[in-house]
């Protein structure tokens, strides 16, 4: 597993390197945007620990420029105590997580391994979370094995967070994936559907572990509770 770090404080970014070596992770320092973001573009990586607040190009620039040139890879942003625009803006730039500065280490090595944590594909066409399948061929989701029927948009916003399991997503971006570009959405709307699925995902398999989770003011995210 290979970590990219873009901090400009020394201290922190050779703390977080020391801890996940120790781990038995690969990590890559950067101290500047420039160099960071030229690591990220040339240099593959599973996840990258970016700072907001860097010289030259910040956290948010660089996600924005990297998600617009496809780069999926996810990343973990660092904000500042209260910063609550900065986690807003970090979301919707394409980061995946972010953590409060200071934050201990156990917590940034659970957020990493819970966002290296993908679904597994059968064949390439079955997403899967817990006992929660859902066959992207077939347009089929089943539960426990049994088969949920859901409408084409419920079943859009579930693929969307299968596909991004264990990471917040917010609701611009769900609307931004699942509807058309023009279309007029609220976020009453995905709350809405959120709703419908919920009771069809979680709250009619009561044995199960609830999966789609709410993170207030930001959004959802499919997973076992914290
Ligand atoms: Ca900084």
């Amino acid at each position: 597993m290979r970590v990219l770090v873009i901090e400009d404080e020394h201290k922190i970014a050779s703390a977080i390197k020391k801890g996940l070596e120790q781990e038995s992770y690969a990590v890559d320092v950067a101290f500047s945007g420039n160099s960071g973001y030229d690591l990220a573009v040339s240099e593959s990586y599973d996840l990258i620990i970016l700072d907001i607040l860097l010289p030259e190009m910040d956290g948010i620039e660089i996600c924005t420029k990297l998600r617009a040139e496809s780069i999926h890879t996810p990343i973990l942003m660092l904000t500042a105590k209260g910063q609550l625009k900065d986690k807003v803006t970090g979301l919707n730039a394409g980061a995946d997580d972010y953590l409060v500065k200071p934050f201990a280490f156990e917590e940034l090595l659970a957020r990493i391994k819970a966002l290296t944590r993908r679904p597994k594909e059968i064949l390439g066409s079955t997403l899967i979370f817990d006992d929660l399948t859902l066959d992207t061929l077939k347009y089929e989701v089943k539960r426990g094995g049994r088969i949920v029927q859901l409408s084409s948009r419920e079943y859009a916003i579930l693929e969307y967070l299968l596909r991004h399991a264990n990471r917040i997503v917010t609701k611009d971006q769900i609307i931004g994936n699942v509807w058309n570009y023009d279309a007029d959405v609220l976020p009453n709307t995905v709350e809405v559907y959120i709703g419908y699925l919920r009771n069809k995902i979680d709250k009619a398999f009561p044995k199960s572990l609830p999966l789609i989770q709410t993170i207030r003011g930001f959004g959802y995210k499919l997973g076992a509770e914290d």
